[in-house]
């Protein structure tokens, strides 16, 4: 029986404590903490895990030097936190990065202010990164060629960190957390609201969208993490929060490298926002917007394309600029931001509104929904949420239990050095930052020592599966037994990131990537491939 199968069955006979509804980074992350502090629990998304908001992010895990400017230093000073804990927690997967950034005649501070700035968010930071420089314009000629300065008055370099793999690669980590601590999770099951019953129960109605079958989970918590769906799931379940979401559209576009050094070049935009172009393998992401708008359903529109193209086109000096043709892939998404119930929702001033998370607790209902929140502060919701069901008298068994991080050091060199044995101390492409060992423990963590043992079995398994691919015919059978893919989508956009890399056309014309899918998805692979490339 497949894992997703197996887990259905859980869902189907078993009672939970708490039900998760959404499977993104705060649903994740509240069902590692929860099932490691020794909670049954239980999650649900209607899609895949991280398929929503948690897919679209900048990668970016950083402390807010933005906010600074709206003088948040309470905001700023807890992001900065949890960027260094994460840093900490997750060396191979969390890095620092340097942000190499240009100012602009006309930019409404000075260089000098701005690494000013820099300085106080480094010193707010508690030093953890490496310190702030103020950059000459001629410093930056001759550091990055690629930078356009005909308009420059210097810059600054100062450091955040990145996701080094992908933000839906990041969430998987703590759904895999999840599921080894014993949680039953599943993708592709969608609420249709949950009931509080006389007996203090929760009866959450659940759809599988596989395969159309209902029944529903009874469970004496809910946890509502539904990102930019919160209210809407709320509206269903007739449950009433001190919250609610506004949301603002962000894109981003996938195009060639735009530098080789693995660093983010970072420009103010036309409309004054902060822009980057951040390395992801070879490839470089740019944007973002910040759109205001009213739906969390949205797509890339041909203005928000060409409003990524005409600033980054501006700011860098390419042999040619860069078009829609250069396009591999793009990445498009809602920030949910929290406004309060009775809050006047101000259109003119809604850039400046805080990005601060909010939780809202019935605990008399046994309810919590989770508003906003960012993949940076994942942690500090995580351990807030185990505090709050400790608030409400549910005993934690395990309350001090460590629930996130990388296995210890000594694990990862051993994997190190016995897959250096096996030959995976190579790079996939010759500008790649890590080896195929260090991407492998990256992605898989303990799990990947399963991959060393497929290869003592079949050394053909470590063969890339088609010649430019960043992944290992190996992970296949991995992702497959493990991570529940259940349509082409999942295995190549948040198991692996090769739709990001690789244009729709090169991939849909690729005969090793159907073969290596076929490993994944049997005979359901000629299904699969239809449906998404059709
Ligand atoms: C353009 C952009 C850039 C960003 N950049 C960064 C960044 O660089 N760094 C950073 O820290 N943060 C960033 N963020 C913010 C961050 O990505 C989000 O705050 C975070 O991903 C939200 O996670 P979530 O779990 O709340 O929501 P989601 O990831 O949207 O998860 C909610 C889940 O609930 C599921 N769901 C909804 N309804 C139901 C239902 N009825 N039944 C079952 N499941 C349901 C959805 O399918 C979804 O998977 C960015 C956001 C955007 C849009």
């Amino acid at each position: 029986m497949t894992l997703r199968n197996n887990q259905i069955l859980r869902l189907e006979s078993e009672e939970f404590e708490v039900l998760i509804i959404g499977g993104g980074i705060n649903g994740s992350v509240a069902a590692a903490a929860l099932s490691a502090r020794g909670i049954k629990t239980a999650l649900i998304d209607r899609k895949d895990f991280g398929g929503e908001t948690s897919q679209s992010s900048s990668n970016l895990i950083w402390g807010g030097i933005k906010y600074l400017e709206g003088l948040e230093f309470g905001l700023v000073r807890q992001l900065c936190r949890s960027r260094n804990q994460l840093i900490r927690a997750y060396p191979s997967s969390v890095r620092e990065i340097r942000f190499f950034t240009n100012l602009e005649k006309g930019f409404r501070f000075p260089a000098l202010m701005i690494y000013l700035g820099t300085f106080l968010y480094w010193l707010m930071g508690i030093c953890f990164t490496h310190p702030p420089r103020l950059l000459s314009r001629s410093k930056i000629d001759r550091e990055e060629p690629v930078i356009s300065t005909s308009n420059s008055i210097g810059g600054v370099e100062y450091s955040d960190a990145y996701l080094v793999e992908h933000d839906s690669r990041f969430v998987f980590q703590f759904i895999r957390r999840a599921l080894t601590e014993e949680c039953a999770a599943v993708n592709y099951i969608e609420s249709q609201g949950s009931e509080l019953k006389e007996d203090g129960h929760w009866i959450t109605q659940v759809r599988d969208t596989q395969t159309g079958k209902e029944w529903s989970i009874r469970s004496r918590v809910v946890i509502n993490a539904c990102g930019p769906f919160v209210d809407r799931q709320n509206e269903i379940s007739r449950q009433k929060g001190k919250h609610r979401h506004i949301f603002s559209k962000g894109i981003h576009l996938v195009v060639p490298r735009l530098t080789e050094i693995e660093r983010v070049l970072t420009f103010f935009a036309d409309d004054g926002r902060l822009f980057f172009a951040i390395p992801m393998g070879n490839r470089t992401v740019i944007g973002t917007t910040d759109n205001r708008v009213k739906d969390p359903e949205t797509e890339v529109t041909k203005e928000d394309r060409q409003f990524v193209l005409d600033n980054i086109n501006k700011r860098v000096k390419l042999k040619h600029p860069l078009e829609e043709k250069d396009i591999f892939a793009e990445r498009w998404g809602v920030r949910p931001l929290v406004l309060e119930t009775g809050q006047v929702d101000q259109n003119s001033d809604w850039t400046k509104l805080s990005r601060k998370h909010a939780i809202d607790v019935d605990t008399e209902k046994r309810h919590i929904s989770i508003y906003g929140g960012k993949l940076t502060d994942c942690l500090n919701i995580g351990e807030e949420l185990c505090a709050e069901l400790s608030r409400m008298g549910i005993t934690l068994p395990d309350p001090k239990k460590r629930w996130f991080g990388e296995p210890e050091p000594e694990k990862r060199l051993d994997f190190l050095n016995q897959a250096q044995k096996l030959g995976l101390n190579v790079p996939f492409h010759p500008n790649a930052y890590d080896t195929q060992a260090e991407c492998l423990w990256r992605r898989y963590g303990e799990e990947a020592f399963e991959l060393l043992e497929m290869i003592h079995h079949d050394s053909s398994l470590t063969a890339p599966i088609f010649p430019e691919a960043e992944n290992l015919l190996c992970e296949m059978n991995l992702i497959a037994e493990q991570e529940m893919p259940v349509c082409l989508a999942d295995l190549l956009r948040r198991r692996t990131r090769l739709s990001l890399l690789f244009h729709h056309d090169f991939l849909k014309n690729s005969e090793p990537l159907k073969k290596a899918a076929s490993i994944v998805f049997g005979n359901q692979t000629e299904k699969n491939w239809e449906e998404y490339f059709s």
